[in-house]
């Protein structure tokens, strides 16, 4: 849209007079239409435009305002007046969630119920994201949309209900679909992320951005009847997503709605608690779900807490080093040695070709004399041992894990090997 412009007039108007007048300038027709709709809607929000029609066969009544006459009009104050009278939120509480900036990234069954709840509470700045339409088989638990809206983009009519319902906060849209391109350009706008995707690709892009960065997530998900739900914080060290699942799973190794099938009602709690937990956080109230998994069952309402602990070797919040394994291929995919340090335990009498590794720290520092540098090494940094093919310092680096040592590990095939794969070596 290039321009808007909207005049309007209080008062008693004589049939004929013009109340309201709007202009716009739009590349297209169909933005235009949009654009005018949401300025008659805002303008009816805030001001009692009403009128009485006549009609021969009798009164219709009051019709097209939005504000019933005699009705003082809504003000911000009586809005959240059953809110800030709680003695935890408070009018510094409610600026508080009018400071906020919350981004729900999918409206589907989840985002249907967290977003009504992030909206009436006041969360001044509200992105929607979504680029999926309404379906007739959504509307059974995306309860924002009816039947005629099937086809219509989710995000618009997602946005256009929390606006309706709040007309204090700004909503913003992010129609397009999230990519690792994308997330980053989007999420900066906003410091708390609600989840409330069904596929893992999303779920675990959304992780790694977290984490990258530093923004709050809370994450959902659901399963026929039951579902679980859990906070990222990147100021607690309780981890991420990728703590416990490194890898993404492959789509489909667990059912999704369209398979499965799933009862409307199971996202609708937990869009409620992801909320739930956002406005907490936003008001420092009470218990942050950050420590725990919380598995909530709605068959039995049986619920169950999974302590959570950071993996120090998380390829996302952690170093990235592999944990069981000890003799590495070092041209595997993923594999990253710019942050470790690599040392040759070869000894001085041979000859010691190298391969570039990535890593900035090669250090010679011969096996014979490991008992003059050993307690120098940072036991917190990953280390890698190379020798000529992979035997002694594989045997070296299982000696120092059996010692206690977690962070060490071993060439697999020494040098000899990642010279014929990878020949860039110049002879020290
Ligand atoms: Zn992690």
């Amino acid at each position: 849209m290039l321009e808007a412009r909207c005049i309007h007039r209080v008062g008693r108007l004589a049939v004929g007079d013009t109340a309201v007048w709007i202009g716009v300038a739009a590349p297209h027709r169909r933005e235009a239409f949009e654009a005018c709709e949401w300025i008659l809607d805002q303008l009816k929000r805030r001001i009692p435009i009403w009128k009485k029609e006549h009609f021969a066969d009798g009164d219709s009544g009051w019709i097209g305002s939005e504000v019933t006459p005699g009705e003082a009009p809504v003000t911000e104050e009586n809005f959240y007046s059953r809110q800030m009278r709680l003695r935890e939120v408070s009018p510094a509480g409610q600026a508080k969630l009018k400071a906020a900036r919350v981004l729900v990234v999918g409206a589907g069954g989840l985002g249907c119920a967290a977003i009504p709840y992030l909206a009436a509470a006041g969360v001044g700045t509200l992105g929607i994201c979504d680029f999926d339409r309404v379906e007739a088989t959504n509307l059974h638990r995306q309860v924002l949309f009816g039947a005629r809206d099937v086809g219509k983009p989710k995000a618009t009519l997602a946005a256009r209900f929390a606006q309706r319902l709040n007309p204090f906060i700004a909503v913003r849209t992010h129609g397009e679909r999230l990519s690792a391109e994308s997330a980053p350009g989007i999420l900066q706008h906003y410091d708390l992320v609600l989840d409330c995707t069904d596929n893992f690709a999303t779920k675990f892009l959304l992780n790694d951005t977290a984490v990258a960065m530093k923004k709050i997530l809370v994450q959902a998900s659901i399963y026929q009847f039951e579902g679980q739900i859990h906070v990222y914080d990147p100021a607690k060290a309780f981890g991420c997503l990728r703590c416990v699942w490194p890898e993404t799973p492959a789509e489909g190794c667990v059912g999704s709605c369209a398979e499965t099938g799933v009862l409307g009602v199971v996202p609708g709690v937990f869009g409620a608690l992801q909320a739930n937990e956002a406005i907490k956080f936003l008001l420092g109230l009470g218990e942050p779900l950050s420590e725990a998994v919380l598995l909530f069952d709605l068959r039995t309402l049986a619920t169950t807490r999974i302590r959570r602990a950071a993996n120090p070797h998380c390829p996302v919040c952690g170093d990235g080093a592999p944990t069981t394994e000890i003799d590495l291929d070092p041209f595997a995919p993923g594999r990253d040695f710019s942050q470790w340090t690599v040392i040759d335990v070869r000894e001085e009498h041979e000859a010691r070709p190298i391969v570039a590794l990535g890593s900035p720290e090669w250090q010679h520092r011969p096996l014979s004399r490991a008992g003059d540098w050993l307690a120098s090494l940072d036991r917190s940094q990953p280390c890698l041992f190379v020798c000529g093919r992979g035997i002694r310092s594989g045997n070296f680096a299982r000696r120092l894990r059996g010692e206690g040592w977690t962070k060490v590990y071993s060439l697999a095939g020494g040098i000899d090997l990642a010279l014929k794969v990878r020949p860039t070596s110049a002879v020290s």
